[in-house]
């Protein structure tokens, strides 16, 4: 996927939405949806009614957006909730709120996705005792999220500890603060993901 570096606000205004992808900014009066709330680009402030299609399109790359997964990756998931039981579109958000990089913005140790990203990637953390530094990696019930031992210094994971996060940990995570473990208690709940998302009309896109 292509990744916007300095830009991501531009992806919200697109999505005419808050997607919290830089931190605390998003929650002040300098997001760019509180002070431009229209889409980027010149023709941005002309209003358009999307067509089904256009409409289950755009809810699919929000919903890409909000996890920071690319097209492939995110079709790969709706393959993998269509062959489980289950409600795919409950199971296709279940399995992008077990992605590594989510458990740890959930956690609290990055203040967006796309940092929780970064640390992930950065080698900061282990599942059950071994080194993982894959956003992508699945946890499932009974893993274990640790800093590892070398990294529990790391400035960025200090500092957001310290600022405290303004989102409560979900009870589907059993964290303790100050070992900063975490272990995966069950599969998240429907109920419990918080985002604006309306996951069937994704399914009714990839269903065509
Ligand atoms: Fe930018 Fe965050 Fe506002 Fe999105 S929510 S527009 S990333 S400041």
């Amino acid at each position: 996927m292509a990744r916007y570096k300095d830009e991501q606000c531009r992806i919200c205004r697109r999505e005419g939405q808050k997607l919290f992808l830089k931190g605390s900014r998003c929650y002040s009066d300098k997001c760019s949806v509180t002070r431009r709330n229209y889409a980027p680009g010149q023709h941005g402030q002309k209003r358009t009614k999307l067509s089904e299609y256009g409409t289950q399109l755009r809810e699919k790359q929000k919903t890409r957006s909000f996890y920071g997964v690319g097209e492939k990756q995110f079709r790969k998931y709706y393959e993998m909730a269509s062959m489980k039981k289950g409600i795919t579109g409950t199971v296709l958000l279940q399995i992008l709120e077990s992605r590594l990089d989510n458990v740890v913005y959930r956690l609290g140790f990055g203040v967006s996705r796309p940092q929780a990203r970064q640390l992930v990637t950065h080698g900061n953390f282990e599942v059950n005792g071994v080194k993982t530094d894959i956003a992508s990696y699945l946890v499932k019930p009974g893993d274990v999220i640790t800093i590892r031992e070398n990294r529990k210094d790391n400035g960025v994971i200090k500092a957001n500890m310290e600022a405290g996060s303004a989102r409560p940990v979900p009870e589907w995570l059993d964290f303790d603060n100050k070992k900063l473990t975490a272990k995966v208690v069950r599969l998240v709940n429907r109920e419990e993901i918080d985002l604006p998302v309306e996951e069937h009309l994704i399914i009714e896109l990839y269903s065509k």
